[in-house]
């Protein structure tokens, strides 16, 4: 693959992204990193239009910072858990946070106060800032832990007043731009300098938080713009797949690191601009993409489900604009890949696949082809090695299936705080993905099945033994193993064998009705404990005993079968 250009070593992100703009210095492909275009604006919020640029981005990441440093006294290493939805000052917080050397958690807004709690706790926090929306939550959970509800920041969103009692972002910028500076920028290393707390759960066990440092992100952009000749005049105009004046949505949320990484500082660095939108919703999309001339489209499969299932509204929506779609973060079926190339007959279409541990992608289709081959999570990017790990222990050739290990530049550090899972997953310098996959003569990478316990659910991660410690708690069961059955708009839904104790099972004996009773009673009491897509949308199957080898680890693999078995019989 291509080499990469050397990157310093002691630069943070927003010093890279912000401060050093047409540096001579930073070469990709021969020519200079162009860096970020001071001319045109950065960020759109879809929401209230507010557009803002280079500068404007600057003296408020300046000033959010400076207050932050004052008022809360964020410094070295302190977390700061971001718990939002997009919006124009979400990517000021996270370079905000970065300038005092701090580190950025992010958190799904959609999430009930248990989940915040253990992002909180994982992370130790010291400053949440919070959609308005997510406020109740953060506010519940505060109280419930002691944490000071003064250290709970508010971000604005057009047409919400600030909530009494609380500050916002913007009420930060402005003191922090009217005092004196209260900090200086740490020297780093930034191949070990912590910028990201991102949550995954690896190939086992529950959510952890991944430790990621500035290095990773910052080569992860630089290893796309060389993949994708991004500022190469590698083709007439009208192939190129990255131009000046181009323009991308930002439905991807900023807290999963597929937003983060390629929605948000790949984007912006290539020189596009950014429609960040709040929540996604299909109709609103069709119609961002109209109004703002989207050219660029980072989506989840669930999405490209979205636009051949309706098809028929798409004649009613300008769409011409868009010239670009990646999809990435979980499976795309090949029939879905072929069609979504028929309603964009001529965008560049193809697939990237990536992981947490990762710091993000580290395959996609190669600019040599407009389509990438349906199937195909695409080539290695440049300075990525993989590895096909055998069940016997050995080293797959071409086309043999086994796990895929990767070991490249942007490759994670670890799991925070947790040396156990970090050794099982990191082992010299390679992540195993616990991903099956397969590489073809081409260097097409084709990801096969899954091995590690994790579902991806609407191309979010559902970690089974999360929601076998939830169903615990209810009181009618006695153990539980959690699968993930396949559905078409979802990719994979919750389903969850139960073994009931001995009087529930009395109960469930003695009519279908009670049998329904209590399976309803399991499914509320998980959707009332996690965010909506974590719920039981594939059912609860009763089952005597939960099948596992004599140390005791749960056979996963037979119950999945079993439940493939059950759903597609009527
Ligand atoms: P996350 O850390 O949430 O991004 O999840 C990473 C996991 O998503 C990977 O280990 C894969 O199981 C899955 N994934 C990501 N991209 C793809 C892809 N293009 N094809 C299939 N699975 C994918």
């Amino acid at each position: 693959t291509e080499k990469l250009p050397q990157i310093p070593h002691n630069l943070s992100i927003p010093q890279f992204f912000l401060d050093y703009q047409n540096n001579e210095q930073l070469v990709t492909n021969g020519q200079p990193a162009q860096g970020i275009d001071p001319g045109i604006p950065w960020l759109i919020e879809h929401r209230s239009g507010r557009r803002i640029g280079l500068e404007e981005i600057r003296s408020r990441t300046f000033g959010l910072a400076n207050a932050m440093s004052i008022q809360y006294n964020i410094g070295l290493n302190d977390v700061v858990l971001l718990f939002s939805r997009n919006n124009v000052d979400y990517p000021i917080a996270i370079w905000a946070v970065h300038r005092l050397g701090g580190i950025v958690s992010g958190a799904n807004p959609d999430f009930v106060s248990n989940e915040l709690l253990y992002q909180l706790q994982a992370t130790s926090a010291k400053l949440i800032i919070v959609h308005p929306e997510a406020l109740e939550t953060a506010v519940t959970v505060a109280r419930s832990t002691g944490f000071p509800l003064e250290r709970i920041v508010v971000f604005d969103v057009e047409s919400t007043a600030t909530p009494k009692g609380f500050t916002s972002v913007s009420d930060l910028v402005k003191v922090g731009l009217e005092k004196p500076p209260n900090f200086v920028e740490p020297v780093i290393d930034a191949r070990t300098k912590l910028a990201f707390l991102s949550f995954s759960s690896g190939t086992t066990g529950k959510p952890k938080a991944v430790a990621i440092p500035h290095f990773s992100l910052i080569i992860n952009v630089i290893q796309m713009v060389v993949h994708w000749k991004v500022f190469q005049e590698y083709a007439p105009w009208d192939e190129r797949r990255f131009r000046p004046g181009d323009v991308a949505i930002g439905v991807l949320p900023l807290y999963h690191i597929y937003g983060l990484v390629l929605n948000l500082h790949f984007i912006l660095y290539s020189r596009i601009t950014l429609v960040l939108v709040e929540k996604f919703n299909f109709v609103d999309m069709l119609e961002t993409i109209g109004r703002y001339r989207i050219s660029h489209l980072m989506l989840v499969p669930p999405h490209v489900v979205l636009f051949c299932k309706q098809a028929e509204i798409l004649k009613d929506y300008f769409l011409s604009s868009v010239r670009f779609i990646m999809v990435g973060g979980a499976p795309l079926s090949n029939e879905v890949n072929e069609q979504i190339f028929g309603i964009f007959p001529e965008a560049h279409i193809g697939q990237s696949y990536g992981m947490t541990e990762l710091c993000t992608s580290v395959t996609a289709y190669p600019i040599t082809q407009k389509r990438g081959t349906a199937g195909s999570a695409g080539v290695l990017e440049p300075g990525v090695r993989a590895r096909i790990l055998k069940q016997d222990g050995t080293f797959g050739g071409y086309d043999e299936p086994g796990e895929l290990c990767i070991s490249g530049p942007s490759n994670s550090l670890g799991y925070y705080n947790n040396e156990q899972a970090t050794k099982e997953t990191f082992v010299d310098g390679w992540v195993h993905t616990g991903d099956e996959a397969k590489i073809d003569r081409n260097l097409e990478v084709w990801i096969l099945d899954r091995i590690k316990e994790i579902m991806k659910v609407r191309g979010f991660q559902v970690a089974p033994a999360e929601l076998e410690g939830c169903l615990l708690d209810h009181p009618d069961v006695g153990d539980a193993c959690v699968v993930g059955i396949p559905d078409e708009y979802s990719g994979e839904i919750p389903l969850a064998f139960v073994v009931l104790k001995e009087d529930a099972s009395q109960r469930a004996e003695r009519s279908l009705e009670d049998s329904a009773k209590i399976k309803a009673s399991i499914e509320k009491h998980v959707s009332d404990n996690k965010v909506y897509y974590k719920r039981l949308a594939g059912g609860v199957e009763f089952v005597p005993s939960i099948p596992k080898n004599p140390s005791g680890k749960l056979l996963r693999r037979l119950l999945r079968e079993k439940a493939r078995e059950l759903r597609i019989k009527p």
